[in-house]
């Protein structure tokens, strides 16, 4: 497997500004930040989907995202932090926090809702809990 761009910032042979590191976790700012404050973090481990990491990994990776969320919420003063994980672009698991200082960073709110039947509705939400059943 080739290095992934964070894999590469991780072994220093990438700079990024960087505002958190431990054996585990590593956070610095997104190169094409959304908002002031944008902040990648990332485990250390190179895994495509957030996911797939071991729970341990997976609950470190979360607290320390709740921990900058509120260093940035108490430093920059946005409405809120928000937080997208998506993986697009960059195949190693990654979650963004994104300050919002207004409510059209993230467009999420949209002015209507997609248009599914009930019955489209009901089957999505049985196939999702037998699923979880099933796990
Ligand atoms: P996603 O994979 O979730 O769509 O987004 C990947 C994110 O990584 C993007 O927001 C992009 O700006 C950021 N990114 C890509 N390459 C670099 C880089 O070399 N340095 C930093 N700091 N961020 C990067």
């Amino acid at each position: 497997m080739d290095d992934s761009i964070f894999t590469k910032i991780i072994k220093g042979e990438i700079p990024c500004r960087k505002v958190y590191e431990d054996d585990d976790v590593i956070a610095f700012l997104d190169i094409n930040p959304l908002s002031d404050g944008h902040v990648l973090v990332v485990p250390k481990e190179q895994i495509d989907l957030i996911w797939d990491l071991d729970n341990e990994t997976y609950a470190h990776l979360w607290q320390t995202a709740k921990n900058i969320a509120q260093a940035i919420q108490a430093e920059l003063n946005p409405l809120r932090v928000g937080v997208v994980v998506e993986g697009l672009d960059v195949p190693h698991a990654h979650i963004h926090l994104v300050p919002l200082y207004d409510r059209d960073t993230l467009q999420l709110h949209h002015d209507y809702p997609v248009d599914i039947s009930d019955e489209r509705l009901d089957n999505i939400a049985n196939s999702i809990k037998e699923r979880l059943i099933a796990i």
